[in-house]
């Protein structure tokens, strides 16, 4: 089986901002005219159906803003011991949006999230959402997130962007977390940092086609990020939560080791690191 770590297939507008800025691609669809590529395709049920046939058992829906989470989560509660969620709130809205224990609580305390994230530090100039923030801003949001997974003993998935030196200062306050750096695209020096403070990196189809380096696969999490960052062979298209399979074919060849031993393994370390059950039947 294999689980997608990382995707955002529980809200369609989404979709719909991947689909505005890069449409599918008429060359691609003309081949494959069947190819999922109108709003109506991927509605998070057609998505999810479309994982699971291609041997995705389990997701985890990342949560972006206090609003985006709740989506996350009352799409989990349809299918329960299939759909995971997290709560988080992403740098991008650390201006926009506020982090509180008080209002965490208030909504969530009988539906416990697997992890607090997506949350970090972004520094990247133009990042493709609007409101890029002030670093102080992102500081402040990104501690408040790290208290409340330490309060409520949760993993955390991050998100660092050209901002690993304040990432790794701040964790020196916070010494005791676990949890995934996300999409991970920096330097090997950075890599192997993260991975001696213990954490798991995830690896998406950004992999692929940029030169990223690789963790060791007991460290490894596969994740699609979906709808964004689709993988070679379907560059083109919208990205969603059935690409794990292909994402995990092609790091098991650079890893030179069978496609059932990358699943199981990365599925053994998600399970791990976010405590997941098995569906129930
Ligand atoms: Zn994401």
């Amino acid at each position: 089986m294999l689980i997608d770590t990382h995707c955002h297939i529980h809200d369609l507008d989404t979709f719909k901002f991947a689909l505005s800025r890069q449409p599918v691609s008429q060359k691609f669809l003309k081949k494959n005219p069947d190819f999922p590529h109108e709003l109506a395709d991927f509605d998070p049920d057609k998505i999810l159906a479309r994982a699971v046939k291609n041997g995705v058992e389990q997701v985890i829906c990342v949560g972006t803003s206090h609003q985006d989470s709740l989506r996350a989560r009352d799409f989990a509660a349809k299918h329960p011991g299939t759909v995971f969620w997290s709560y988080g709130i992403h740098p991008d809205e650390a201006e926009s949006d506020e982090a509180s224990d008080a209002l965490f609580s208030s909504e969530f305390a009988n539906e416990t999230p697997v992890a607090i994230g997506e949350v970090g530090l972004d520094y990247r100039a133009g990042a493709p959402r609007p409101g890029v923030t002030a670093r102080a801003a992102q500081i402040k949001l990104f501690e408040a997130m790290l208290d409340l997974a330490i309060k409520h003993d949760l993993p955390l998935i991050f998100h660092v962007r050209d901002a690993f030196d304040d990432f790794f200062a701040i964790l020196n306050n916070f010494k005791d977390v676990t949890g995934v750096v996300h999409s991970f695209s920096d330097t090997p020096a950075n890599l192997k940092k993260s991975l001696g403070r213990g954490f798991y990196i995830g690896v998406n189809g950004l992999a692929t086609f940029a030169d990223i380096p690789l963790p060791p696969t007991d460290r490894l999490l596969l994740e699609t990020d979906a709808p964004f960052l689709t993988p070679k062979p379907f560059r083109g298209t919208i990205n969603e939560a059935a690409r794990i399979k292909d994402i995990c074919a092609y790091i098991s060849r650079v890893k030179g080791v069978s496609e059932q031993e990358m699943a199981q393994t990365t599925t053994e370390n998600a399970k791990k690191l976010f405590r997941l059950q098995h569906p129930i039947v």
